[in-house]
């Protein structure tokens, strides 16, 4: 497979494109080319492969910030599906894309590589809105089931065996014809495992597997939001009598802030001031992802005028720049006042009726307002 072709275009997608508008477009060319429907067609069988290979990176958050940053023919660490162009897709993922149609489109494909294949763990990472703002490290514990110690794996009853299966003569598959398309299942009888076992180990009650809690470091990518996951090969279920271990796939949840809200990259800051700062101009303590900085609140500040603070928002997941914060500062109307605060602000208000009536400026605004009303009731 040639790694120089542009992986947007191969699913004629813009550089932008949000996971529905991939999703749509793979599923849509998925179809067109798949093999099945072009029956000795070696390029169709060869597009297909690419535009998977492609939507295997694309759909991956991480895989795609590292192809935007550096294209397909840099290796990411420790990542088996770079370079090479080995087409590795996960069927749970395949499912999620194509539903109902995943059987017919992929049955083939994954029934014989996936009997022994260990199944994909989920699991559900909470960070909060600074580390998905600037990236972070974090450690999700979770459970995953290990080979079980007593019967080493194979579910047997030590001192027993497990036996070939007798309904798919050990291959763990059955084959079945629907039209022009054949599907391989795995043996109902078996779960594909093509081995039955007479008498279960007592700890595993013949599953092979027992529940260890399971530890993994890994890198949250700055820009990340809640909903996306993040792969981690081989970390999830070991698989069967040498088969490949599933995937861990960690699920970004970000907590809710008690100052912050996000909108895409930018983020949005309420600061409450008074108004005789509004009105005189000020320096407000605003926070931000990273501390606190000082902003200035210029003289006739109106309540939610917004302040922009460029660059102090949510790094992009792809590498490329960063967003906004937005301070909107609201002039707070207290519930309450003491006595000496009653005094200065009727005091105040008297001056400015007095300086609305002579059009002062600065007080434009209520003076328009005071004249058009005097005209409208004539
Ligand atoms: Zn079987
Ligand atoms: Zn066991």
């Amino acid at each position: 497979m040639s790694t120089t072709k542009d992986y947007y275009e191969l699913l004629e997608v813009a550089r932008d494109a949000d996971a529905d508008t991939l999703k749509k477009a793979y599923r849509r060319l998925a179809m067109k080319f798949h093999p099945d429907k072009n029956p000795d067609n070696p390029e169709a069988e060869e597009r297909f492969k690419e535009i998977s290979a492609a939507y295997g990176v694309l759909s991956d958050p991480e895989k795609r910030a590292h192809y935007d940053r550096f294209g397909a023919d840099a290796p990411m660490a420790g990542d088996p599906f770079a370079g090479a162009g080995g087409v590795r897709l996960d069927p749970n993922h395949l499912r999620d894309v194509f539903g109902d149609v995943f059987e017919e489109l992929f049955g083939s494909f994954f029934a014989r590589a996936n009997i022994h294949h260990g199944r994909d763990i989920r699991v559900r990472l909470e960070v909060t809105l600074e580390e998905a703002g600037t990236g972070a490290e974090k450690e999700v514990v979770f459970q995953r089931p290990a080979k079980c110690e007593p019967c080493g794996g194979t579910g047997a009853k030590p001192g027993t065996q497990p036996v070939k299966c007798d309904a798919c003569r050990g291959a763990g598959q059955v084959r079945i014809q629907t039209g022009f398309l054949q599907l391989v299942q795995p043996c109902p009888k078996c779960a594909g495992s093509g081995v039955f076992v007479p008498s279960p180990c007592g700890k595993c009650r013949g599953t092979g597997l027992s529940n260890e809690e399971a530890r993994r470091r890994l890198k949250v990518p700055a820009g990340i939001d809640t909903g996306q996951r993040i792969r981690i090969e081989g970390e999830g279920e070991p698989g069967r009598q040498n088969g490949t271990a599933g995937d861990l796939f960690v699920e970004i949840a970000i907590k809710p802030h008690p100052l912050f809200t996000r909108e895409g990259r930018d983020l949005v800051c309420e600061v409450p001031i008074t108004f005789p700062q509004a009105a005189l101009g000020a320096q407000v303590e605003v926070p931000t992802l990273e501390g606190k900085v000082k902003v200035k609140v210029p003289s006739g500040t109106r309540s939610g005028a917004v302040v922009r603070l460029k660059g102090k928002g949510i790094y992009d997941l792809r590498g490329v720049g960063r967003g906004d914060q937005l301070v909107k500062l609201v002039i707070e109307t207290p519930k309450r006042v003491t006595p000496r605060e009653r005094e200065l602000l009727e005091e105040l208000q008297a001056i400015a009726d007095a300086e609305a009536g002579k059009g002062q400026a600065g007080h434009e605004e209520r003076k328009g307002f005071l004249d058009k009303l005097r005209e409208f009731f004539g």
